[in-house]
């Protein structure tokens, strides 16, 4: 699909008139979030645009993603003026850029670039492609019509995005664009042994012990064929994990043989975070929106107000459903 070449004139004449850019992207942000807003800002200050990046209710790049260009950049939504153009990044809706919601509804122009199925095209502009791997790959894809060359900077955060997103190119969206995507960001100079060794060997001793608990408390049903865990507070603050550390958590239950749908629920304040991931077929996203969330077919989450006592019987009889 990609994004049409319309769509990408409009942006780049969006942004020749554009006094001041804010880019964002969504709450608990990821891999995705992470590097594509670190990596359009750089792409911009090359077009000589002083881009801002936000990330929902923070001002800093969780510590995992610490070690990419420029991550000491961000600021806080609350300290900015409305600026002339929002810039939304894989975010499906007003209310996933938290924070940030009130600078994006200013903004003369809203421009939203996203892969999400379900994103609501909430913005003046929306440039969207559920085909594609990740937010990264497609802003890779538009920086020849934005006159932009690529500096090893500028890939490697798109490359993170890219990566990430893909489950090291292995889920579902890994498409043969995501690989040729991939090799022209490590012919521009990306370090793919270091991008690795940042994201995935770089954790602390309380974040293997969390993920012990996540995988002792394993709990397949239904033959197998779907299987949750759960985390809380005080995994947390026993082990000494810090919540970003759990982030990637629910990759480490999809392991289990068998299993077509996986969840992670993870408790705190009377609340549960729950995280859903398909492995063949199965649409968890439609299950996610149903309970207020959203996401992919394959990856979805959505916020429970109770506890996980509270939320698991009716999630098991949702997930059943979608598979039957
Ligand atoms: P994760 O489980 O990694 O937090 O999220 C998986 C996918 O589902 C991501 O694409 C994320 O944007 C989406 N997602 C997670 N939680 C929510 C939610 O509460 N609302 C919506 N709309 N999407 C969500
Ligand atoms: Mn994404």
């Amino acid at each position: 699909m990609g994004v049409a070449p319309e769509d990408a004139d409009r942006l780049a004449g969006i942004l020749r008139d554009a006094g001041s850019v804010v880019v964002g992207a969504h709450v608990d942000p990821d891999g995705d979030a992470v590097g594509s807003t670190l990596g359009l800002c750089i792409a911009l200050q090359r077009l000589g645009i002083a881009a801002v990046p936000v990330l929902a209710g923070q001002d800093h790049a969780p510590e995992t993603y610490s070690f990419l260009p420029h991550s000491a950049d961000y600021r806080r939504a609350g300290e900015l003026e409305t600026p002339d153009v929002f810039i939304a990044l894989d975010t499906p809706s007003f209310a996933r850029l938290g924070d940030a919601e009130a600078l994006a509804r200013g903004a003369a122009e809203l421009v939203v670039i996203d892969h999400h199925p379900d994103n609501a095209r909430f913005g003046t502009l929306c440039l969207l492609d559920a085909k594609a791997s990740s937010v990264g790959a497609m802003l890779w894809e538009l920086l020849p019509s934005l006159s932009i060359t690529p500096t090893p900077e500028l890939a490697t955060c798109l490359y993170t995005a890219l990566v990430t997103d893909t489950g090291r190119f292995s889920y579902s969206n890994t498409s043969p664009a995501a690989f040729r995507i991939a090799a022209e960001m490590v012919a521009a100079g990306v370090d793919v042994a270091q991008v690795f060794s940042a994201v995935y060997e770089n954790r602390s001793a309380g974040a293997l012990a969390l993920i012990g608990r996540t995988l002792e408390r394993v709990t397949p049903v239904d033959d197998g064929r779907i299987a949750f865990s759960w985390i809380d507070d005080d995994d947390y603050a026993q082990t000494g994990a810090l919540k970003a550390e759990g982030e990637n958590l629910i990759d480490e239950v999809r392991t289990l043989g068998g299993a077509q749908v996986v969840f992670l629920m993870k408790h705190t304040d009377g609340q549960v975070r729950v995280s859903l991931r398909a492995k063949a077929g199965a649409d968890v996203g439609s299950v996610a929106r149903s309970f207020g969330g959203g996401g992919h077919t394959a990856a979805a989450g959505f916020t429970f107000e109770g506890s996980p006592d509270e939320l698991l019987d009716g999630l098991l009889q949702a997930l059943r459903e979608t598979l039957a």
